[in-house]
């Protein structure tokens, strides 16, 4: 797990004064969303197949015991080995003892959030295992030893110039950064890499219980060479990531890529079912499904929260987050970004006092929930979270001394004259313009960044007699 040490509020503020990081998130998810609404498009009645999203994961949600108990079961009829893992440590446990039962040298990796989840490449590195990331992206920021800024794009904040001395580190001499160079530097590098590994580890898109098998959508080629070269093959899923059927997977197949890339589908789609069997040419001889609970459970129990397991992991919601596109991932501080990272990152560490703040890194615009495949309504969720927060008592006492005032005042008609009255007559000599003063105590946080207009000299109230009087003497009809 990456903790990073700073509040969000800290880390959004040094976010916001990286120029490059702003501009390139936002043409990466521009042309994210611009080529999701052409690919939406596509697929005819869109809000149908976001229904039919929606269904089929409440549903998984509903009976996952069952789903779970056919999948594992299938699994172990087609010779695979099922871990059930409660806790991340149990998971990174698990791998730690198949590497080291195979005496393995290196792992390759495939693309997984749970794995960035679990800490489990940290784990290997500690028994003297070299696990090596394949996918473009995720192999950059792990020369950078950064974690992902984004759930698909993970090397989004990176320019070619970082790239290029990441690279010329690896390679002990000036790598050149333009874009066929750089890419053909991490071909050769990974081609070694997937020609020498001991094991391969992939993170699961969905897993089909009523095969068994477990589906990856890339776009790069890495997950079959790491799922079929290597002699051992790990997948490590989170608990929810089960479809029933086929069906199902299709349904996920049409949606993920075109919520999260645009794409009508990833450039491979590949489906595993157990090892490499009898007169097969391709394919593991060991084949390993890791189940990763590591809070999932807790989140299922929450009738407030069980749906946000329905996510699918397509980044769309960070691709429309106002938040998210002037702050990048990693102000986001821990493994998931963007809104669902605000409304997971507190249910899975259980940490309110180190997470508690996410939520707060939000308009409430809702256009999260809007693009949202699966219909997960992450703002209600993010105002859920802050219910909690105040209720716990961890806002600031300043804070809430502020409200149970506000809450006093407008209560009650004579309170609320009373503040107004009292409000307008202290500001005087703070107002510019109809505005406060940035300078003053307390507000500064506010006014630095944005006005805070003064309260009117006059209630609307105390105005509308006289406005009356004035429309009935022009003839004007009168409602009140
Ligand atoms: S919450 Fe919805 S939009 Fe966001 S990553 Fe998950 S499935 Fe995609």
């Amino acid at each position: 797990m990456t903790v990073h040490p700073a509040t969000m509020k800290e880390r959004a503020a040094e976010a916001l004064h990286n120029d490059f990081l702003r501009e390139a998130v936002k043409i990466t998810t521009d042309k994210f969303f611009a080529g999701k609404a052409l690919a939406q498009r596509s697929l005819g009645d869109w809000e149908a197949w976001r229904e039919r999203g929606r269904a089929i994961r409440a549903h998984v949600l509903a009976h996952l015991d069952y789903y779970l108990g056919q999948l594992i079961d299938q699994v172990k009829s087609r010779g695979g080995k099922v871990h059930l893992c409660e806790t991340a440590e149990d998971a990174v446990q698990v791998i730690v003892d198949i590497a080291r039962a195979r005496n393995a040298r290196s792992v390759i990796k495939s693309k997984s959030m749970v794995t960035e989840e679990i800490q489990l490449n940290k784990a290997l590195e500690a028994i003297g295992v070299r696990a090596v990331e394949t996918d473009l992206g995720e192999y950059i920021i792990q020369l950078a030893h950064e974690t992902p800024s984004h759930i698909i794009a993970p090397a989004i904040h990176k320019t070619k110039k970082d790239v290029a001395e990441l690279f010329s580190q690896v390679a002990g001499k000036p790598i050149k950064d333009d874009t066929d160079t750089l890419t053909n530097f991490a071909r050769q590098k990974l081609r070694e890499e997937f020609l020498t590994g001991d094991i391969g580890i992939t993170g699961c898109n969905f897993a089909v219980a009523e095969t068994g098998s477990v589906a990856l959508f890339t776009n790069e080629g890495n997950g079959r060479m790491v799922t079929t070269l290597p002699p051992v093959h790990v997948v490590v899923m989170g608990m929810e990531r089960v479809v029933p059927t086929f069906e199902d997977l299709e349904v996920m197949m049409n949606l993920l890529p075109r919520s999260g890339t645009g794409q009508k589908l990833t450039s491979y789609v590949t489906v595993i079912t157990g090892p490499r069997r009898e007169g097969e040419v391709d394919g593991p001889e060991e084949f390993h499904l890791v189940i990763v609970d590591n809070g999932r459970s807790r989140i299922l129990r929450d009738p407030e929260f069980r749906e946000a397991l329905q996510c699918i992991r397509c980044g769309a919601c960070l691709n429309v987050c106002p938040v998210y596109r002037q702050i990048g991932g990693h102000a986001y501080g821990w493994v998931y970004p963007g809104p669902i990272g605000a409304v997971i990152t507190p249910l899975l560490t259980d940490d309110l006092d180190r997470w508690g703040d996410l939520p707060y890194a939000s308009s409430l615009c809702a256009a999260c929930a809007e693009a949202c495949p699966v219909k997960i309504p992450l703002h209600d969720m993010l105002v859920r979270h802050r219910v909690r927060y105040v209720a716990a008592g961890k806002t600031p006492p300043a804070e809430r001394m502020a409200f149970r005032l506000y809450k006093r005042a407008f209560t009650s008609p004579r309170r609320y004259r009373l503040a107004f009255k009292t409000a307008v007559t202290f500001q005087r000599p703070l107002v510019k313009d109809r505005h406060l003063s940035a300078r003053l105590p307390g507000l500064a946080g506010w006014t630095a960044g944005r006005d805070f207009p003064a309260a009117a000299p006059k209630r609307f109230r105390d105005l509308w007699p006289g406005l009356a009087a004035e429309a009935r003497q022009m003839g004007g009809a009168d409602h009140e």
